[in-house]
């Protein structure tokens, strides 16, 4: 493989060129379902050829462009207007603390941002209200002219173990190569299907979710934001009689109490991808779906959105690890290797640390130390440590067996319980802090925060952490243990204290 990934081979953007041929091929099809308004392929170029217009006009130097994202179709055509034009889409939640907001904002170098009007963010820097801009009556949508590859497409910031978040860019090429393996995967699609989009755009499954549709001329159908997420997702699927869905499995523990009323017949595709997929759920799932194609498919966001996958009922026994189905192998364009703790290549029965490499892989952290901390070089090529540990079984399957440190998933979101413990141990001075993720018994996974000593009142605690983390990241519950278990290194024994914990709730 040595070599032939160099990004400056690949002087045009397929999937670029893709979207602009629908945009001439389609302008009377639906691009966008969003709250139950369709808009068209014509008026959302308008919409895209616009902010281009602006985006030009006002920082036509600059590359990275933040967008504080929510669901409407000013937020979609403001990825791709920043995307039509090569330059680089920093999505921001406008729920994250300001000072989360703050710290992407350094990272990142940003110097202007692109929101929806009546949105206050008090930022530092300057925020173009995307609703006072009028469409293009003309919509010419300009194409990069320049070579792309190495440019970045997006920047996604992700948990990160040091309580500060971390930034991945991912580049056109490894973009472009995602589209080609993803099209490789040989799934039969077309301007007909109707897309499920569940996916906060913070979160790199949504970019699979409306750019796939966006290459065929396909429409995508997201999710209402207010209300449950797992009933949103539903109502949708059943409404819209979507035709492919990527999901994540936790939605399936949320649906499982209703599988029996549960019938959904134009499902032709049921991609499930973010974490661990189990076997005796998905094997409900498929009564629910009787025609669709259910794919179990695996990735960080380092290597852009997923480069593994497992095709579920293509016949024969489903390969599981203690209940979890396999991730499969990996996509066109990307190589896994399982390397031992000195980083050696093992051998791939043996259970060991995943490391990928190949077109997909990000070239880096924003941050070079992280780099350093999780990429190594073998036979000359950089691969990323992925954290997960797996062995291949006789098919050459990949078997996934859990994590190597601890990164949790709740509700899907990544999640280093380091970076919460950070915070815990700044905000009360107390050094001796857990956060544990607990298992309902549904299958649904939450972090609970365990101090060492005596109770005391936690309430302004909770509330000062609000202002650093995510909602996803804030504990649901608090507990005080007297001690904290130990295991034989003196380590605090998370297991033995998740135990405690369970017997206490
Ligand atoms: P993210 O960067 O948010 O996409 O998270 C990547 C991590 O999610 C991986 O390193 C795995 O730990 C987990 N993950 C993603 N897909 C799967 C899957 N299909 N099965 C098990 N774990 C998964």
């Amino acid at each position: 493989m040595s070599g032939i990934f160099a990004p400056s081979l690949l002087p045009e953007m397929n999937f670029l060129n893709k979207i602009q041929a629908v945009f001439e091929k389609y302008p009377g099809r639906n691009a966008m379902c969003i709250k139950d308004t369709y808009y068209t392929y014509s008026s959302f170029a308008s919409k895209i050829a616009a902010i281009q217009h602006d985006i030009e006009e006002d920082s036509g130097n600059e590359q990275r462009i933040g967008i504080i994202v929510s669901d409407d179709v000013e937020t979609y055509a403001s990825i791709l207007a920043v995307l039509l034009s090569g330059k680089t889409y920093i999505p921001i939640h406008p729920n994250y603390p300001a000072e989360r907001i703050a710290q992407i904002i350094e990272q990142a170098q940003l110097k202007i941002i692109l929101a929806k009007a009546g949105e206050n963010f008090h930022l530092s820097i300057p925020v173009t209200d995307t609703t006072s801009i009028p469409p293009e009556n003309n919509p010419d949508i300009t194409m990069p002219v320049a070579s792309l590859a190495e440019r970045n497409a997006y920047i996604l910031f992700t948990s990160g173990s040091t309580g500060i978040p971390k930034g991945v860019p991912i580049s056109y090429f490894n973009l472009d190569s995602f589209v080609a393996a993803f099209y490789a995967l040989g799934y039969e699609l077309s301007e007909n299907d109707r897309f499920l989009q569940m996916f906060d755009l913070t979160f790199d499954l949504s970019v699979m979710s409306y750019l796939i549709p966006f290459c065929l001329g396909a429409c995508v159908y997201t999710i209402p934001e207010s209300g449950m997420k797992y009933t949103n997702v539903y109502h949708v699927l059943e409404t819209y009689n979507i035709t492919i869905a990527l999901m994540v499995p936790s939605i399936l523990s949320y649906l499982r109490a209703y599988f029996s009323e549960i019938r959904l017949p134009h499902l032709r595709y049921s991609l499930f991808c973010g974490e661990a997929l189990y076997k005796d759920i998905v094997k409900e799932w498929m009564e629910c779906v009787p025609n669709a194609a259910i794919d179990n498919v695996y990735g960080p966001t380092e290597a852009t959105i997923f480069c593994l996958a497992y095709k579920i009922n293509n016949g024969g026994d489903i390969p599981d690890y203690n209940g979890i189905v396999t991730v499969g192998k990996p996509m066109r364009g990307m190589d896994a290797i399982v390397v031992d703790d000195n980083l050696n290549p093992s051998d791939d029965k043996e259970k060991g640390e995943l490391c990928l490499y190949g077109k997909q892989l990000t070239a880096g952290y924003l941050d070079p130390e992280r780099t350093k901390e999780a990429f190594f070089e073998h036979n000359g090529e950089k691969y990323y440590r992925t954290g997960d540990i797996v062995f291949k079984d006789a098919h050459g399957n990949f078997m996934y067996c859990g994590r190597v440190d601890h990164q949790v998933k709740i509700q899907g979101f990544r999640v280093e319980l380091s970076e919460i413990e950070f915070h815990l141990r700044k905000i009360t001075g107390i050094a001796n802090v857990v956060a544990l993720d607990i298992s309902a018994a549904n299958g649904i996974s939450q972090v609970y925060a365990v101090f060492e000593g005596e109770k005391s009142d936690t309430g302004m605690m909770m509330e000062e952490l609000k202002t650093k983390l995510p909602v996803y990241m804030i504990p649901s519950q608090v507990y005080f243990v007297p001690s904290f278990p130990l295991n034989a290194n003196g380590k605090i024994d998370r297991n033995a204290l998740r135990k405690i914990i369970t017997s206490l709730v």
